[in-house]
């Protein structure tokens, strides 16, 4: 038991059942708001405490409503797409991006890792004060595929953890991405690994917020078996431009250095460019 669950949780058992009432109490939330996004995926079953990895109660209680999301676009028919940005290793490139933000007025949004965060931690407060979205990434880009339920929780909740040490513990955030999309590819069917699911379940507890797994529509990284070049990148974006476009990008120079090109190119075409949240729930 580390220290963040010595603190309110005296035993699993009493862990397990404040998760539970507290799931419920999101899930009714969230139906109240009639929140939907139409991801084409169909929501997964009910979960259950019995369920969970190592649980130790014999009962099973039911912690529904609450359905983590596996959103991959947005269905619309508005000329609206939503710019995102992983990893954000380089300081350097996401100095530009935000500049390139900044010139063209358009909202971009992170997917940092905390490491990376803690390496900048002012250029965030910059990124955050100016109204980008930040969500999660893991805390060191640790595969999901490789953990347990509790390693998936603990390498987001770290991420929250140093995310909000830099923007303030108030902060809270929406979605997670899961490094390479590990636990997500090859579960498309049922929408990502269960255990991944229940510890997003979580995680939305801890956050205060409920949290959704977010992918993308549009990835360009490699091309042809190989990384790709500006110009594939810019190619790439220009042919697959259609509304409710996520994109996935990275803090590499033929991302970044075509993003300007992007961002013009769209708006030329009548498009707004905005956040995850504002393409999923505001539009
Ligand atoms: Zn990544």
């Amino acid at each position: 038991m580390d220290l963040h669950e010595g603190l309110f949780f005296t035993t699993r058992e009493e862990e397990m059942v404040r998760i539970a009432i507290g799931i419920m109490v999101i899930g009714m939330a969230r139906l109240a708001s009639g929140a939907q996004i139409d991801n084409g995926i169909p929501h997964a079953p009910q979960v259950t405490l019995e369920e969970s990895k190592g649980a130790v109660i014999e009962k099973t209680v039911p912690v529904g409503p609450i359905k983590v999301q596996v959103v991959w676009s947005k269905k619309t028919a508005q000329p609206v797409i939503a710019i995102t940005i992983d990893d954000c290793y380089s300081g350097a490139l996401l100095e530009k991006a935000h500049e390139v933000a900044i010139r063209n007025d358009v909202k971009f949004t992170f997917f940092p890792t905390g490491n990376a965060v803690s390496q900048y931690p002012k250029m965030w407060k910059e990124i955050y004060a100016f109204g980008h979205e930040i969500e999660l990434h893991t805390q060191s880009h640790t595969q999901m595929t490789k953990m347990s339920e509790e390693g998936q929780y603990d390498a987001y909740r770290k991420n929250i953890e140093t995310l909000r040490s830099v923007l303030g513990e108030a902060v809270t955030f929406s979605y997670v991405r899961p490094p390479c999309g590990s636990g997500v590819f090859g579960y498309e069917k049922s929408g990502c690994m269960p255990s991944y699911r229940r510890a997003v379940e979580r995680l939305g507890i801890y956050n205060g917020v409920p949290i959704d797994i977010a992918m993308w529509s549009g990835d360009s990284l490699f091309i042809g078996g190989k990384q790709s070049s500006g110009e594939e990148v810019q190619r790439y974006f220009r042919t697959t431009l259609s509304p409710g476009m996520i994109y996935l990008y990275h803090t590499r120079k033929a991302d970044v250095g075509q993003l300007e090109e992007m961002v013009q190119y769209a708006k030329s075409k009548g498009y707004r460019l905005v956040t995850l949240k504002e393409l999923l729930v505001d539009t």
